[in-house]
Parts: C-alpha cells; sequence; structure tokens
C-alpha cells in the first residue's frame, strides 16, 4: 500500500499500516522532514483534566464548527483523543507536564483546558517520533516523488509521481492514502498575502483526487490565523502560537482597548481584528501594514518559559522582547478546513482511496480549532493505516 505525504498524518498511517504487517511505500514531494506539521507549535487537544471528557470536548467542536462539522467524524476524534496521546508517548513523545498531570492550557473556542504541549514546538516533537518510528520499521522511503496522477486499475490504483530529476514513476498500490496536506501556501501567493505554511501545501493532491472522481466538501472555507506576525519583517507571517493569549496575551486596538474575546473561536478573533482595523481603531507597523496589538506582556515569566521559548528566542532575536514590549499582528492564511469527504475509516468516496490530516474535510466543518489537526492527523492517520492495510489485504 501507499502513502503520499510525510505530515503527522501520512507517517502515523505509514507507521500503523506499517505495524500491522502490511507492506507499505511512503512518497513525498520532496523531504521527509518537508511539511506543515512539523512547523506546529501550540499544542494538541484531548480531555484529560477532571472536569472535561470527549462529550464536552465534541461539544466545543461542533460549536466552533458553527454545526458544520460531521458529528460521526466529531466523535471518533474526541473519544479516541486519549489513545492517541498514549500512542504518541509510547513513540516518544514528552508532553509538558506539571503538578504531577499534564500541563493542560484552554485554546480558543474550548470550553476546559485540553491543550497538551511539547514546549512550543509540538509538531516537531510529534513528526519526529513519527518518522524515527517509521524508518525503524521495514518500509519503503521514496522522496522527491510528486504525486500528479492517480488512475484506477485493477485491484487497486496506479499513482503516477515526478521524480528529482524531473522523470515520470509510476507506484501500482492496492489501497492508497493521501496525506498531503492543505493549499494555504499556494493560496496566499495567488491573493498577494501572507501564509504561515509551509511552500509544499499547494493542493495540487485534492485536485487530483477530484479528477478521479472524489467528492469534497467546504473547499471554499479557509482559516486565517487570527495572530500572524505583522512586525519585524523577519516576523511576518510567522504564526504567534494561540497558547499566548491562553497564558494571558490579549489583544488590543490603537487606544489599548480589549475588543474581542482574546479566547474566542478562530474565525469570530480573526473577523474581529478585521473588522477593528476597519473602523480606524488599528494600528500601522513601521512599513505601513495594517494590525492591533497583542499584549504578550501580561504572560508570566514562568508560562513563557515552559510554554513559548521558540517564540520568545524568535522575537527576542529579532529586537523585540515580547515579555516588555506589546506585538504588533494581523490575521494570516493558514489552514484548509475543507477537504475530501471520507467516512469514520477515513476512506473517500472513491474505493480503495482513503486520506487523513488537512486534505480531509468535515471534522472540523467550516471553522478548526486550534489544536485539533494534530489530533485528526493522529487519530485519522492510525485509522487510514489500518483501513488501507485491511483493503490491501482483501
Ligand atoms: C505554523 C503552523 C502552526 C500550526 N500549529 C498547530 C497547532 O499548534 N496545533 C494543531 O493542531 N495544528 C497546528 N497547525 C496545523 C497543522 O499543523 C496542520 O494542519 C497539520 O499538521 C497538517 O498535517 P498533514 O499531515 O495533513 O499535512 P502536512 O504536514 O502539510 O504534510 C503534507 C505532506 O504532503 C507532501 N505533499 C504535498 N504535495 C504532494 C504531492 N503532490 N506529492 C507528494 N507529496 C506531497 C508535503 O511535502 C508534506 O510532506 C499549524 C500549522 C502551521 C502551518
Amino acid at each position: 500500500m501507499l502513502v503520499i505525504g510525510s505530515g503527522a498524518s501520512g507517517l502515523a498511517a505509514a507507521v500503523s499500516a506499517e505495524r500491522t504487517g502490511a507492506r507499505v511505500a511512503l512518497a513525498t514531494k520532496t523531504t521527509l522532514q518537508a511539511c506543515n506539521s512539523a512547523k506546529a507549535q501550540g499544542g494538541i487537544q484531548a480531555a484529560f483534566s477532571q472536569d472535561d471528557s470527549p462529550e464536552v470536548h465534541a461539544e466545543d467542536v461542533m460549536r466552533s464548527s458553527h454545526e458544520t462539522a460531521e458529528p460521526r467524524l466529531v466523535e471518533v476524534l474526541t473519544s479516541e483523543a486519549p489513545s492517541a496521546i498514549h500512542w504518541l508517548e509510547e513513540l516518544g513523545v514528552e508532553f509538558t507536564r506539571s503538578n504531577g498531570g499534564y500541563r493542560l492550557a484552554r485554546c480558543g473556542g474550548a470550553t476546559r483546558h485540553r491543550l497538551l504541549q511539547v514546549g512550543d514546538r509540538t509538531g516537531h516533537a510529534i513528526t519526529k517520533a513519527l518518522r524515527e518510528a517509521y524508518e525503524s520499521g521495514a518500509g519503503t522511503e521514496l522522496p522527491h516523488h510528486a504525486l500528479v496522477c492517480l488512475q484506477p486499475r485493477e485491484n487497486g490504483w496506479t499513482a503516477t509521481f515526478e521524480t528529482k530529476n524531473e522523470e515520470i514513476a509510476d507506484v501500482d498500490a492496492a489501497s492508497v492514502i493521501l496525506a498531503a496536506g492543505g493549499r494555504c501556501f499556494h493560496e496566499a501567493e495567488t491573493r498577494g498575502e501572507l501564509s504561515t505554511n509551509h511552500p509544499n501545501a499547494t493542493g495540487e493532491v485534492t485536485r487530483i483526487a477530484l479528477d478521479a472522481g472524489a467528492e469534497a466538501r467546504d473547499l471554499d472555507a479557509l482559516q486565517y490565523h487570527p495572530n500572524g506576525g505583522a512586525w519585524p519583517n523577519t516576523m511576518q507571517g510567522y504564526s504567534i502560537p494561540e497558547t499566548t493569549r491562553a497564558y494571558g496575551a490579549v489583544l488590543l486596538n490603537a487606544d489599548g482597548e480589549e475588543f474581542t474575546d482574546s479566547l474566542g473561536a478562530r474565525d469570530a478573533v480573526s473577523q474581529a481584528i478585521v473588522d477593528e482595523v476597519g473602523t480606524g481603531k488599528g494600528v500601522l507597523t513601521p512599513d505601513g501594514r495594517p494590525a492591533v496589538w497583542l499584549d504578550t506582556t501580561r504572560i508570566s515569566e514562568e508560562d513563557a518559559e515552559i510554554s513559548l521559548p521558540y517564540m520568545l528566542r524568535r522575537y527576542r532575536g529579532a529586537g523585540i522582547d515580547p515579555l516588555a514590549e506589546k506585538i504588533f499582528t494581523y490575521p494570516v492564511l493558514h489552514y484548509q478546513n475543507g477537504g475530501l469527504v471520507i467516512d469514520e475509516h477515513a476512506e473517500t468516496t472513491l474505493e480503495g482511496v482513503f486520506a487523513c490530516g488537512e486534505i480531509a474535510g468535515g471534522t472540523h466543518g467550516r471553522n478548526r480549532m486550534m489544536g485539533n489537526s494534530l489530533l485528526e492527523c493522529t487519530v485519522f492517520g492510525r485509522r487510514a493505516g489500518k483501513a488501507a492495510a485491511e483493503k490491501a489485504r482483501t
């Protein structure tokens, strides 16, 4: 069986398929390390606190999505979240702990403290552990294989790749997992905007699947991260972790007034910033870009050192200390909410073609909560891996 894409979802799928004894090949556009997942900083959601449960987590997802998420997928996501976390721990991920338990933050749209973190490099830790697990198994790696076409054949699919030297290579597989992420880098380039995304997030695999006959949903629903870095210019397009707001930072207008609930759902917070700037209450960066303030001086030194060390290093390296002065922020193109239609086993509407991670739609409806993407990658990556391996055996 064949997995396409080496972000968290593709790696989770490849590891779980390989562990069922399936013969797995993992193809990816450039290097195995190149992906959005490794850039994820904030964290991953799972209901572990005393006052929380998978049901409350699911209610938060449904409300944040404005009831547009697919309840069957949401139930899978939230009910398997704790076991997905334990699986990642078995693979070597060490989540930040305090007072004998996980250090749980409350993220935008959540009614409980539910966000687990590995400092502020959660995606890096998760992809590293998954990659090492895959590399220690018997699976094949096909770096510098960009999918250009997918066609049905008897008992499976033929995937056509463009390789490093612009040569064409066909790979036949009984089942295929599409884990090639979203399209926000390409979309931002087209719109002339900034994006948080890796340059490989260009979305052609979704187009290839649609051409092969797959169904998609909510493809027009793109998400802006409320807190793109707006200044200094080396931080433009950087996604300031949402955990800054979880640990006390608030959004302020030019008059120093809080103009929105800083821990609201992502779309609401992004819209509030755009509206505030629209009414003339924003500020301008030194290079003339629209922005508002993120008052990061309200974060305690201790919280920042434990949960935001990378963000602090980046800003201080650029000459600004976020614990001593407010920083400029403005929404930035970040995430493709919709994607290929899947069932609970991550199978698309094409038999034998599975999809997981950002390329799939439904789990977040039209508005994803922070921390649920890495979770989706792990939960549905594992499910896709097992189901595609089973399919390949039959
Ligand atoms: C800066 C940033 C911060 C984030 N923070 C968080 C967070 O704190 N918590 C959270 O839950 N989510 C976060 N997200 C979102 C989350 O990280 C991503 O949505 C998720 O990791 C996507 O994983 P994926 O496996 O679906 O895709 P990706 O990680 O993007 O991987 C896609 C893979 O497919 C490959 N590929 C693309 N096209 C082709 C092709 N044609 N042929 C072959 N291979 C191809 C790519 O090279 C890549 O290896 C963040 C995202 C960004 C960008």
